[in-house]
């Protein structure tokens, strides 16, 4: 097996052991990158000559005989809305695109404090907003599974830069479902903790109430340990939760005996593709074997989630985005006058899709459509936060398929946004709820591409999610 191909905690062994360098690692991890980049497209920037002095830094550390932590060493990678200090943070749009951070957003304060390698930063869907990564504005990442199809998105780098071996993991962020969607479409893990586990400090703002980061890793033990290096209470994001941070690797434990589980039937309605329900059918009768108890439960808001999720979004979207104005943030499109100036700004260096979400949340704003649209929303949220509450009184976790199909086609959606906003239906509704979910791979369809299932935790229970994740990766066959 390849270097690049390795798990953080298996390299974490050779590192110790002395079988490798990590300068060796990271160089590997380079040479992968060189070889499939440019048919992946999964990066917007390398950061190689940083990237190759830590790791002379980690390497001088062992050799002293000092210890390392679990992810000192490991080469991984970042979103590109995730500000890096002194590296460029363009939320893959041209009115970001000369951006150079003046400071380091607290998850990178946290990964370089155990020096973890940074390779570099990656493509997204411009500001978060997508499904497919076709709307960066720079290019498109193809999935590693298949050419011709989407990564996913927003993270849609994140997942193939560790589905290709261009990274060991890297770094999403999920607002609505875009750590797991494209984890989901490139066979890997990706979790999305429960809102405040993680800080936004830094995280470029798509829609705050919803905007969470989380790993993308290729095993639930990796998963646990980005975990524990990046979750905590920080001062400088006031939603942040000041929940005690277990350590996640404790739950890396095979067993689900009487574990109950919730199918919720909103959930595996029409228009699922049939190999996706096969497959997430046949994962909870693996769990049904190992012991679990299997409920079928009902979320009876979930039919709103989409309306609510693309009303509160664009909304805080639309707020969040009013400071790229020419003035004090990004670049600048002369024009005759201030307006003028603005307007020729706004009009050029954002794409479509982060235009439209725009017109959007202004209109849910404005007097006379708030109360009808945004105040609405707000309550159909609450509702939906109730549905799992409710829910959680009777079951310990809830399983569900992550995406309705597996990857589409490379300009299969991206003229129909409605077509591609329904895709998220069953990702949505824990970023409403603010509760924690995984992506984990089940198997493939008869074209080859992954397919995932996603279970839902209570709110600060990841501990549960991890467990259920590792009993599922060590018992699949
Ligand atoms: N696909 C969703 C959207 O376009 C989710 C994006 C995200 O989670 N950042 O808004």
């Amino acid at each position: 097996m390849k270097l690049y191909e390795k798990t953080a905690h298996e390299l974490h062994e050779l590192l110790t052991s002395k079988k490798i360098s990590a300068l060796e690692l990271t160089k590997d991890l380079f040479s992968r990158i060189d070889e499939k980049e440019t048919e992946i497209g999964a990066y917007l920037e390398i950061t190689k000559t940083q990237a190759l002095e830590t790791a002379k830094l980690v390497d001088e550390k062992i050799s002293r005989g000092e210890k390392i932590s679990a992810l000192e060493g490991i080469p991984c990678a970042i979103k590109d809305n995730i500000c890096t200090k002194g590296i460029k943070t363009t939320c893959a749009s041209k009115i970001l695109e000369n951006f150079v951070p003046p400071y380091d957003a607290t998850v990178m304060k946290k990964l370089y404090a155990q020096n973890l390698i940074i390779l570099g930063k990656l493509n997204m869907d411009e500001f978060a907003m997508g499904g497919s990564t076709e709307n960066s504005a720079y290019h498109v990442t193809k999935n590693p599974h298949d050419l011709s199809r989407v990564p996913g998105g927003s993270s849609g780098g994140s997942a193939a830069a560790v589905a290709a071996g261009e990274a060991i993991f890297t770094l999403g962020s999920d607002t609505g479902g875009s750590i797991r969607q494209p984890a989901s479409f490139c066979g890997v893990v990706g979790m999305k903790p429960t809102y405040g586990r993680v800080s936004r400090y830094g995280l470029v703002a798509f829609a705050s109430s919803l905007d969470q980061i989380g790993p993308l890793t290729k095993d639930v033990t990796d998963c646990a340990t980005v975990l524990n290096a990046i979750c905590g209470l920080d001062e400088m994001d006031s939603t942040s939760t000041p929940a005690a941070v277990p350590d996640f690797t404790k739950s890396l434990i095979s067993d689900v005996k009487n574990l109950k589980i919730g199918l919720p039937k909103e959930y595996f309605a029409s228009g699922m593709d049939k190999e996706v329900e096969d497959a997430v059918i046949e994962a909870t009768e693996i769990y049904e074997k190992l012991g679990a108890q299997i409920v079928e439960i009902s979320l009876p808001h979930t039919e709103f989630a989409i309306s609510t999720y693309y009303i509160i979004a664009p909304a805080e979207a639309a707020t969040n985005l009013e400071r790229y104005d020419g003035v004090s943030y990004g670049a600048r499109v002369d024009g005759a006058d201030i307006v003028e100036m603005m307007t020729n700004t706004r009009t050029e260096k954002f794409g479509e899709e982060v235009k439209r979400r725009i017109m959007i949340g202004n209109y849910a704003l404005s007097a006379g459509y708030y109360d009808a649209y945004y105040l609405k929303a707000l309550k159909v949220r609450t509702l939906i936060q109730k549905d799992f509450t409710d829910a959680f009184k009777n079951v310990d976790i809830i399983l569900t398929p992550t995406t309705p199909n597996a990857a589409f086609k490379i300009g299969e959606m991206i003229n129909d946004p409605l077509k591609m906003y329904l895709q998220d239906i069953c990702t949505v509704p824990l970023n409403l709820a603010g509760l924690p979910g995984i992506s984990i791979p089940c198997g493939f369809t008869s074209e080859k591409l992954p397919i995932g299932f996603q279970l839902i935790g209570k709110a600060l229970d990841e501990e549960t999610i991890i467990r259920a994740a590792f009993t599922y990766e060590q018992n699949k066959g």
